[in-house]
């Protein structure tokens, strides 16, 4: 079994162990999906052994484990419900039938509701689950967890992935330009897989694909007035897609073809390098007076403005 694992955080969790400081409940964030599960398993089968051959430690990997239970997002639910916390609660208030320290791995505590929530939280305050019980849990986004919950774990912070890695992944599963755009706005391959059908995705899509054709200033004008009411979500993403686009004339080596490659590339070749440069320092100012409240209209129309 491979696993994918964040070689800081191993040794983070490695020296604690040697150091009898292990707390009970750690909450990883800022990585993938698989390696932060990965990582979970290997901190639960090294509470065993860490070999990862014997019998005990791959029934850990591969969820068989009685003492470690690992609880994640129900085939077609959207988030961990407070039913399986319930459960959670209730299987842990047993004595385990076999010795050895119990586990629990919550992989998307940040989907849970609030209730749910603070149901675990009085479940992690509960003197009797101070002893050998430990727990991981994994968010994909820290602003949904409970500062509550955050302020009585062990935070451990993953590398993400860098960007290539991730459009790599994502150009697995659909169109290179999809992976670019998808990467460019989040770096967490699950967040990425979530947008892909989110309807401000489909929305900013359509906006570059339009933006990146416009060839004049008269048709820049009729885009502006088409697309002023712009929300400031769909504004951000389609300034993030720009500032990477930029980005992407400065510093790509690799040669990539799809209608985003083919622009980048026609970019490079038209322009200097002075000229690409200032291009990216408008959107970059741009992206800063959104996240100042300066009106979405205005920011558009600058960009507009400096664009043709
Ligand atoms: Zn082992």
């Amino acid at each position: 079994m491979q696993l994918d694992i964040d070689e800081r955080v191993t040794e983070e969790l490695d020296r604690a162990k040697e150091n009898n400081r292990l707390l009970h409940v750690y909450l990883f964030y800022g990585g993938d999906d698989k390696t932060m599960l990965d990582e979970a398993k290997l901190f639960a089968a090294k509470l065993y052994c860490g070999c990862l051959n014997c019998p005990t430690c791959k029934a850990i990997l591969e969820d068989n484990h009685l003492n470690v239970k690992h609880i994640g997002i129900e085939e077609g639910k959207t988030m961990i419900t407070k039913e399986q916390i319930n459960a959670l609660e209730a299987e842990f208030s047993m004595t385990s039938l076999i010795l050895g320290p119990r586990i629990y791995i919550i992989d998307g505590i940040d989907t849970a509701s609030q209730a749910a929530q603070n149901s675990l939280l009085k479940f992690i305050e509960e003197p009797t689950m101070q002893d050998e019980v430990y727990g991981i849990l994994i968010a994909y986004d820290l602003n949904n967890v409970l500062t509550t919950i955050k302020s009585r774990c062990g935070l451990i912070r993953f590398m993400p992935k860098s960007f290539r890695e991730l459009e790599d992944a994502l150009a697995q599963k659909y169109s290179l330009d999809d992976a670019f755009m998808l990467a460019s706005l989040t770096n967490n391959l699950t967040l990425c897989e979530q947008l892909y059908n989110d309807i401000n995705y489909i929305k900013v899509k359509d906006l570059l694909h339009s933006f990146l054709n416009l060839s004049n200033s008269k048709d820049a004008v009729l885009f502006y007035l088409a697309n002023r009411d712009i929300s400031k979500t769909i504004l951000q993403y389609f300034l993030k897609l720009l500032i990477n686009i930029y980005h992407e004339t400065l510093t790509l080596t690799k040669l990539l073809s799809s209608p985003i490659y083919d622009k980048i590339t026609a970019l490079k070749q038209n322009n200097s390098k002075a000229f690409l440069e200032d291009r990216l320092n408008t959107l970059l100012r741009l992206e800063t007076k959104l996240k100042y409240n300066v009106v979405e209209k205005n920011v558009l129309h600058e960009l507009i403005i400096s664009f043709f």
